[in-house]
């Protein structure tokens, strides 16, 4: 005997009203039932998706016809949360084997970001040697072989040292990507509505 609480709506108001559960589409005339015997319960019916011993399905029905008997209902955060553990599996497995400096005990999702931050007086950007390199070569521009895989690093220490001369490389106006980059971060604050400047002051 099932305990769940229906989940009516009144679709129309006269002679006590007409009322549906969302849940289990079961309508009833008159007053308002107070029974709990909804076979729906919240969970099943906020379920965004399905697990059943063989696999993850996006509606009970797909499960069903996959030969699926013992199911249980994944809400949005469990979806989450298995989606996230997929992705950080993926992004342990992808790690390249020959860099110089690799640290095989890290996995975080932050190792893999750069970040950046304030240090003393200075502005930080920091990312890791391994990090960066395995990052570049995600690049949808990153080159490809016949495979369609990205071509590998064979000097990743080398391959840093050209990428810091590049960042500092400055145009005929002596402006270098580092210069860009901040430059365009600032005016995006602006643009999001920063409160750090006087917009008074801006000329008409
Ligand atoms: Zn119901």
């Amino acid at each position: 005997m099932s305990t769940h609480a229906h989940r009516w709506y009144t679709s129309e108001g006269h002679d006590g009203g007409l009322h549906h559960c969302k849940k289990c589409g079961r309508s009833h005339q008159g007053p308002r039932p107070k029974s709990t015997d909804c076979p729906v319960s919240d969970a099943e019916h906020n379920a965004v998706a399905w697990l059943g011993p063989a696999g993850l399905y996006p509606t009970r029905l797909d499960a069903v016809q996959n030969g699926e008997q013992c199911l249980e209902p994944v809400s949005a955060d469990q979806l989450f949360s298995y989606a996230s553990a997929l992705v950080q599996l993926q992004i342990e497995r992808q790690r390249p084997p020959n860099v110089e400096g690799r640290k095989t005990e890290t996995g975080k999702l932050v190792d893999v970001l750069p970040t950046a931050a304030v240090e003393g007086d200075q502005l930080v950007i920091s990312i890791t040697t391994e990090c960066l390199l395995h990052a570049i070569t995600c690049s949808s521009q990153w080159p490809v072989n016949e495979a369609g895989e990205p071509i590998q690093i064979n000097d990743g220490v080398l391959l840093i040292q050209e990428i810091i001369h590049e960042l500092q490389r400055g145009d005929e106006q002596g402006t270098n990507p580092m210069h860009r980059l901040f430059d365009e971060a600032a005016l995006a604050a602006l643009d999001n509505g920063s409160e750090a400047v006087d917009y008074d002051e801006v000329r008409p």
